[in-house]
């Protein structure tokens, strides 16, 4: 009998929910928006009755393996508790992890939505040819996450990955975590936003200006569209944010000398004009980078790609976690 899971990627704006069968292929999904202002009583219930309607469709022919959720904000793995999640208020300190399994009557195991992303990419993206990647989510923020033997790395605190907090310029703009210079400051969709509104104030890009005046939200794929269409300041606000990335990007790769970093969400796809920079700023400053080019027909090089997935990675990622975290497992997904 064939096998699935339930993964859950609940966001702060969308709640996606999926029956995926051992291959990775999707048998139902049901998206919906995260009603987060109705309360967490509101999204738990609609999360648990979701799911139990694809459970109940499904284990007919398939054996079921579990449930796994991914979330925003930083959690207690161990214990199922959230510490604190912005963008899900009233959720600080709650043990979604057995209310669910409680609700559900299943084994629920969950994760930060940037592991749940790396896991999902080195299970059927970028990554499936590795057991050991890093990943870059370049989003609203700048989130990261670590797979290791094929399983996500927490930490002692569970913060692992913070990736978007990694110093790239010393004394530069000042980022909420309480330092400064920070990765997000630069290489984020807000980051790049606002220094496209700054471009369009101050007259230095009449693409970016034209563009304000149409849509004052000003959104990255809009900076992306003038970059393209060879607006000088659009370009270099990529080549700034490529090599923010780079600095820290080479960091990683000399401390760990990982065969794979793939960089996803959705600055990614602006991949063209920000990885010259970062790529870059790799051969300059990482001696591990270089000796990867240097010695790739006999060895394995450092790969840096852009994700594969897109958005749908940390939603296969979370359907991933019964799997790799069930305890008595054996080596193989098919049971
Ligand atoms: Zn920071």
């Amino acid at each position: 009998m064939p096998a699935f899971t339930i993964g859950i990627d609940l966001g702060g704006t969308n709640l996606r929910i999926a029956a995926i069968d051992q291959d990775g292929r999707e048998l139902q999904a049901i998206s919906t928006l995260t009603e987060v202002s109705r309360g967490r009583e509101y999204v738990i219930a609609d999360i648990t009755a979701s799911t139990a309607l694809l459970r109940e469709k499904f284990a007919r022919s398939h054996k079921f393996l579990g449930v796994g959720i991914g979330l925003p904000g930083i959690i207690d793995v161990e214990s199922g508790t959230l510490h604190s999640a912005a963008n899900l208020p009233g959720w600080q300190a709650y043990n979604v992890r057995d209310d669910l399994a409680q609700r559900l009557d299943s084994a629920v195991f969950l994760d930060n939505d940037a592991n749940c992303a790396a896991l999902g990419e080195k299970w059927l993206g970028a990554g499936s040819h590795v057991d050991d990647l890093c990943m870059i989510t370049l989003g609203t923020g700048v989130g990261g996450g670590f797979v290791f033997n094929g399983k996500p790395w927490h930490g002692v605190l569970g913060m692992a990955g913070e990736i978007g907090h990694m110093t790239v310029i010393p004394e530069g703009r000042p980022c909420l975590c309480g330092n400064r210079g920070c990765l997000e400051q630069y290489a984020s969709a807000t980051a790049i936003r606002r220094a496209a509104l700054e471009a369009a104030d101050s007259g230095e890009s009449p693409c970016l200006a034209a563009a304000r005046a149409q849509d004052s939200a000003l959104t990255a794929r809009t900076v992306y569209a003038c970059a393209q269409a060879g607006d000088p300041a659009a370009m270099r606000i990529f080549a700034v944010a490529g090599s923010a990335l780079g600095i820290a990007l080479g960091n990683l790769i000399n401390a760990f000398n990982l065969p794979l970093y793939v960089i996803g969400g959705g600055v990614s796809r602006a991949w063209n004009q920000f990885a010259p920079a970062m790529f870059e700023q790799l051969r300059t400053r990482s001696i591990v980078f270089r000796a990867g080019e240097e010695q790739k027909r006999t060895h394995r090089a450092t790969e840096v790609v852009p994700a594969m997935l897109q958005d749908r990675a940390g939603l296969l990622g979370a359907a991933r976690l019964p799997v790799i975290l069930r305890p008595g497992r054996c080596c193989s997904m098919a049971v």
